[in-house]
């Protein structure tokens, strides 16, 4: 596809053009208050002129009729619109076109005028007629990203589009104003060499971080700060690398795909992660290529490794590096995170929680079972199965059939909990279900009661990770108990 150097040689001028390796040039055109012209009134023109108001185009719509959109944005001033068919005179002082109207002889004659002109003309899904396009746009403005396939394979660009989508922080538009509103006073602060580093650190330190989560004043006592470092520092050699930062991020129960955005993101900016047992390769899949990485789960024990990871948190922080502490689930559900917060703060090292979908949560997912239900449960609670950790569970509130209960760490201990339960009261019959490996490649699901659990689980050869569900939703099925409650209107598919 190589119309648009084709049909307008520059050969005229003296001169030979390069052999074009690239379709189209991107760039970014300023429309703001310029004259636009869009031929057609249908859905697509709907959306051009949607994008071109965005810019600050004054938009022209010439078509006998238009989408009552284009209709109301007409009343209300927003656009112009000429009822009539296109003729070249439209164009007089328009400094770009598109032709959206669906007809080829029509869009043809848009084509030939406006290049007769010398104005730039997209032709909706015809790049052949088209000297510009419009690409898949990311809007974080002030950051604007574009993606174009230059018409071969527009399915793709717009896939390109979604994964950059994902990878970019909502608030990168914030940073940038936030970074912008700031230049002259740094300016005026530091000379050029100390700038570059100190621009460097607030882009990819805590200062950036803070403005990402929408912490704006903090982010302002940071930058002032960084500032102060900088300047008290003149030797650039010692302005190196400010103080880092940690990420303590929840994996989620091993499918990437269940990351949340958030942690997508700032394991692509993390220069070192500290990893558990429990973070799957599929996760670390998704981590930044260079990224150091190190393994720290407890084989056993746990209060020396435990240190270790406190003093490994510590020392890169302190090197200035960015530090993924990456954990199975959400790091603040029996994942110690509280501990390493306790540590981080102590050492006045700025930290970041990321969520992370639970364990509970997942199982729940995979198994499709309700944690809370209207008729079968109105509260449930999240137990360590690891009995001699800690606080003992009180047996008797969790016996209760309409009480949920998710044990976590429980496979070991399976028949000890049953015991336990029931000793405080809980039925025979009392529904529990094992849920091992949610979302990872073996993932198990197995169905019973307290009577015999522990032997399903045993027979299966259950192993950890696996969590254990107790109570009356433990026994839900959706394809028979969805109908009980719902009217029969409702279930006949008329809104509630
Ligand atoms: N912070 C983690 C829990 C760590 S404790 C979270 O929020 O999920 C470790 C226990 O979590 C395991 O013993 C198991 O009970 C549970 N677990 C973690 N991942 C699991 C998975 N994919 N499937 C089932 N249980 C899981």
């Amino acid at each position: 596809m190589r119309t648009a150097s084709e049909s307008v040689p520059c050969g005229h001028a003296g001169l030979s053009p390069a052999a074009a390796d690239m379709d189209y040039l991107p760039v970014f055109l300023r429309l703001d208050a310029r004259p636009v012209v869009v031929v057609g009134g249908g859905q697509v023109a709907v959306r051009k002129v949607a994008w071109l108001r965005r810019a600050g185009a004054c938009v022209t719509v010439v078509a006998p009729r238009v989408h009552p959109e284009l209709e109301q944005q007409a009343a209300r001033g927003q656009l112009r619109h000429i009822p009539a068919a296109f003729s070249p005179a439209h164009l007089a002082d328009a400094v770009a076109v598109v032709a959206a109207t669906g007809e080829r002889t029509v869009n043809e004659r848009v084509a030939a005028a406006a290049r007769a002109r010398g104005v730039p003309v997209n032709v909706v899904d015809d790049a052949e007629l088209s000297t510009f396009i419009f690409p898949a746009i990311v809007d974080r403005s002030p950051i604007v990203v574009a993606v174009s396939s230059a018409g071969h394979a527009p399915v793709l660009a717009r896939r390109v589009r979604e994964q950059i989508e994902a990878l970019l922080p909502g608030r990168l538009g914030a940073l940038a104003r936030f970074m912008g509103a700031r230049r002259k006073a740094v300016q005026r602060a530091l000379g050029a060499v100390a700038r570059r580093g100190f621009w460097e650190r607030i882009a990819s330190g805590p200062v950036a971080t803070l403005v990402l989560q929408g912490a704006g004043e903090r982010a302002e006592r940071a930058l002032a700060r960084e500032l102060l470092t900088s300047q008290l520092t003149s030797a650039p050699a010692t302005a190196g690398r400010g103080l880092g930062e940690v990420y303590l991020i929840g994996a989620g129960p091993g499918d990437p795909d269940l990351l949340t955005l958030r942690a997508l993101q700032l394991l692509q900016r993390a220069d070192v992660i500290l990893y558990d047992r429990l973070v799957s390769e599929a996760v670390l899949d998704r981590a930044r290529r260079d990224a150091e990485r190190i393994f720290v789960g407890r084989q056993s024990g746990g209060s020396d490794q435990q240190r270790r990871i406190h003093e490994l948190l510590v020392r890169f922080a302190g090197e200035g590096k960015r530090v993924a502490r990456l954990k199975g689930g959400d790091p603040l559900v029996f994942g110690r995170g509280g501990e390493e917060l306790e540590v981080l703060a102590a050492h006045g090292i700025p930290c970041t929680v990321v969520p992370g979908i639970t364990a509970a949560l997942a199982a729940a997912a995979a198994a499709e079972l309700p944690l809370t239900h209207r008729r079968l449960a109105s509260s449930v609670t999240f137990v360590s199965g690891q009995l001699s950790d800690g606080a003992l569970p009180d047996w008797r509130f969790l016996a209760n059939p309409e009480h949920t209960v998710v044990v976590y760490m429980g496979v070991a201990q399976l028949a000890n909990i049953v015991a336990k339960l029931r000793a405080a009261g809980a039925a025979p019959e009392h529904p529990a279900a094992i849920i091992e490996r949610a979302t990872l490649p073996g993932q198990q699901i197995l169905r019973g009661t307290l009577g015999n659990i522990a032997a399903l689980a045993q027979a299966s050869e259950v192993e950890p990770p696996a969590i254990l569900i107790l109570g009356d939703v433990a026994a839900f099925a959706a394809a028979e108990a969805g109908t009980a409650s719902v009217p029969a209107e409702a279930a006949a598919g008329v809104p509630a």
